[in-house]
């Protein structure tokens, strides 16, 4: 029996009170969720403090879904590391591809948000993945290394720092077009290889993310090395989020 991962990235998708009724919904049927299924919900930065707050009680985890590197100081509109971790989160995303190709995040940018992260004492979830065109010209294999090497070489890491890496191909994201199960597994392997020679003694997880819905959630979470997955859109509904974690309940039983 594995743990399974099931982490939810809420994105902008819901308001506050939106955010809200989710995280009591959630709440509220927590104790049917098997205890080898681990979920963490990633909502707005606003909504992040009162839903870490319903969560924490029933053992579900908040997150940030994007952090910046400086503590304080003069960042207009930014939201720093340990300002998360005072809020309760327990990860923060860092490169989602939507920071790194709407916003224009640099490979430089994801490394200082990872070393602070790790400094706060959050566990960072890097999203890794190639765009359609990096596809296309063969290269998927290529970016997802220069984005792990860019943001794990010579990382100073504590012996008990734990790092999630998702592999999320920036084509499959939102567009219902999700990679086919197989050839996730396959990058899973690629990726695990990269982290195990850059960092040897991290607890590294690895995780797929990109159209997963109700429908195929199994397929990737059936991979033995897929220990999990992050959501996007089907989180973000209790109907889709609520079956995701049952079929996944009834995976880690088997
Ligand atoms: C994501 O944003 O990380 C994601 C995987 O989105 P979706 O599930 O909607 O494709």
């Amino acid at each position: 029996m594995k743990t399974i991962h099931l982490f939810a990235n809420w994105k902008m998708y819901l308001d506050f009170d939106e955010s809200n009724i989710l995280a009591n919904a959630l709440a509220a049927q927590a104790k049917k969720n098997s205890e080898q299924i681990k979920i963490a919900v990633f909502p707005s930065a606003l909504a992040l403090y009162p839903v870490g707050q319903v969560l924490k009680d029933v053992g579900l985890a908040v997150g940030a879904q994007n952090a910046y590197w400086v503590d304080k100081g003069g960042f207009t509109g930014e939201v720093s590391v340990n300002m998360f971790k005072e809020a309760g989160c327990e990860y923060a995303l860092i490169g989602h591809s939507e920071r790194r190709h709407i916003f224009n995040e640099t490979n430089h940018e994801v490394r200082q948000k990872l070393e602070a992260a790790l400094a706060v004492g959050l566990t960072p979830v890097i999203c890794v993945g190639e765009t359609a065109e990096e596809r296309r010209a063969d290269k998927t294999e290529e970016v997802v290394e220069i984005q792990l090497r860019s943001a794990l070489d010579k990382l100073a890491v504590g012996a008990d720092a734990k790092i999630f890496i998702a592999y999320e191909p920036v084509w499959a994201i939102g567009t219902g077009d999700a990679c086919a199960p197989g050839e996730a597994e396959r990058m899973h392997g690629k990726i695990s290889k990269i982290v195990t020679a850059l960092l040897p003694k991290v607890d590294c997880k690895i995780l797929y993310g990109g159209s997963v819905r109700p429908a195929n959630v199994a397929d990737y979470l059936i991979g033995p090395l897929t220990d999990g997955v992050l959501i996007g859109h089907a989180s973000a509904q209790l109907d889709s989020f609520s079956e995701i974690i049952k079929r996944a309940g009834e995976l880690a039983k088997a």
